[in-house]
C-alpha cells in the first residue's frame, strides 16, 4: 500500500508543503523492467568481482572520506579538471537539491524547460521558491527558447536537462550560452543521459568560460549504477564551495565510494553496452515508426538518449496492458501536461527490445 500523509500530519507541515505526495514510481515487478531508464544489462563482471575484494578490506565501522577525494580526484582527471572543481554526491538527485538549497530557496526564481524531470519541480516546491516553467512546443517537444531567455534574466537558478527526460533531445550549445550570458543566477545542464549522445553533446567545454556552468552527471544510466546512489557535479571552485557548504556530510558512503572508484578506474568497460544501447535505440524507433500505420494518433520523438517517447491511442490502457499481459513494464507520462497519451520506453537488450515491439504491434492494432 502507498504511504499516505494523515490530515493531521498535513496540518502540521507548513502551507507551501499541502500539495506534496511521498515519490511513487509506479514499479511493479515485472519479467522485463524498461521503466526507469536504468542500463538493463548490468555491471561488468570484472568489477562486481574486484568489488567483492575490495570490500573485505573496507573498514565499515569508520566514517566514510565525507569528500570522497579518491572519486573526485579520478573523475577531476577525466575531464583535466582538478579535485575542486568535481562535488560527488548520493545520486543525481541530492546533488540536485544541494543545488536548489544553495542557489535557489523560498521566494527566489527557478526557470524550467518543461516537460522535464519531475524532481526539479519536486524540489522548487519543498524549497517554497518561485517556479516559471516555459511549456516546450508539445508537437515538437523543442523548447521556448525565447521564453527561456526572458524567465532567465531574473533567474537564481535554471535547470536545462540535456538530453532532456522523458522527451529525449538535446540542448543547443549556443542557447545555453546565452542562458549563461543572460542569468546573474546558476544554469546547471542536467547530462545525466549525455554518454548516450555525440562526442560533442557535452556543456564541458563552456566550464572554463562561464562562473555560473553547472553540469551535472549520473553513474545510474550509462554505468549501471542506479542501486549504488552517486553523481556530480563539475564547476568552477567556487561553486563547489557553495554545494558543499549546504551538503549532507556523509552522504557518500564507504561502499559506493569503492564502487564508484572501480567504474571510473575501468570506464572503458562500459563502451560495448553503451554502444549496444545506442544501436538498440535505433532498432527499437525504426520498431516503433512502423507502428503509425495503424494509428495516426502514434508519434514519437527522435531521442539522444537511452529511451524513447512515444505518444499512442490509450496510453495508459496499453501500459497497463502492456504489464499485464506481457510483463513489461514501461513509464506512463500521458496524464503530463504537453504529454497527451505519451509513454516512455527505456532502451534494453536486444531480446526486451524485440518483445516491446512485438507486444506494442499486437497492442496497438487493437486499441487504434
Ligand atoms: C536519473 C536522472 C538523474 C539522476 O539520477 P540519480 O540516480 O539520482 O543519480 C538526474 N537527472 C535526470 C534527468 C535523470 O533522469
Amino acid at each position: 500500500m502507498a504511504l499516505e500523509i494523515s490530515p493531521q500530519a498535513r496540518a502540521m507541515m507548513p502551507a507551501h508543503l499541502h500539495e506534496l505526495e511521498p515519490y511513487d514510481p509506479k514499479f511493479s515487478p515485472c519479467e522485463i523492467n524498461l521503466s526507469a531508464n536504468e542500463n538493463t544489462h548490468g555491471l561488468p563482471t570484472e568489477i562486481t568481482d574486484e568489488l567483492r575484494q575490495r570490500l573485505s578490506s573496507l573498514e565499515l565501522n569508520r566514517y566514510p572520506d565525507p569528500l570522497a577525494t579518491q572519486v573526485r580526484e579520478r573523475i577531476a582527471r577525466l575531464y583535466n579538471l582538478t579535485c575542486d572543481n568535481v562535488l560527488a554526491g548520493n545520486g543525481g538527485d541530492e546533488l540536485l537539491f544541494d543545488l536548489f538549497l544553495a542557489f535557489a530557496g523560498a521566494g527566489r526564481r527557478v526557470v524550467l524547460s518543461t516537460p522535464t524531470f519531475s524532481i526539479y519541480k519536486m524540489y522548487a516546491t519543498m524549497l517554497n521558491c518561485e517556479l516559471i516553467e516555459v511549456a516546450r512546443d508539445p508537437e515538437t517537444q523543442k523548447s521556448n527558447v525565447a521564453g527561456l531567455l526572458e524567465a532567465a534574466q531574473e533567474a537564481s537558478l535554471v535547470v536545462v536537462c540535456s538530453p532532456n527526460n522523458p522527451t529525449g533531445e538535446l540542448i543547443a550549445h549556443e542557447t545555453v550560452e546565452e542562458l549563461l550570458d543572460v542569468c546573474s543566477g546558476i544554469v546547471v545542464v542536467d547530462e545525466a543521459y549525455v554518454e548516450f549522445s555525440h562526442p560533442n553533446a557535452s556543456m564541458l567545454p563552456l566550464l572554463s568560460k562561464h562562473e555560473n556552468l553547472v553540469v551535472l552527471r549520473t553513474f545510474s544510466k550509462a554505468y549501471a549504477l542506479a542501486g549504488a546512489r552517486c553523481g556530480y557535479v563539475l564547476s568552477n571552485t567556487g561553486v563547489i564551495a557553495a554545494l558543499a557548504s549546504v551538503r549532507q556530510t556523509y552522504s557518500l558512503d564507504s561502499v559506493t565510494q569503492a564502487l564508484a572508484q572501480l567504474v571510473l578506474d575501468r570506464h572503458e568497460l562500459f563502451a560495448s553496452s553503451i554502444s549496444d544501447t545506442v544501436s538498440e535505440r535505433e532498432r527499437l524507433y525504426e520498431g516503433l515508426s512502423k507502428l503509425t500505420q495503424y494509428s495516426p494518433e502514434v508519434k514519437l520523438w527522435p531521442s539522444e538518449a537511452n529511451f524513447i517517447l512515444v505518444r499512442l491511442p490509450q496510453a495508459s490502457k496499453i501500459r497497463e496492458r502492456l504489464r499485464d499481459e506481457w510483463s513489461i513494464l514501461v513509464r506512463d507520462f500521458s496524464a503530463e501536461a504537453g504529454l497527451t497519451n505519451c509513454l516512455r520506453i527505456t532502451v534494453g537488450t536486444h531480446d526486451e527490445n524485440s518483445r516491446v515491439l512485438e507486444a506494442l504491434t499486437s497492442l496497438v492494432k487493437e486499441e487504434a
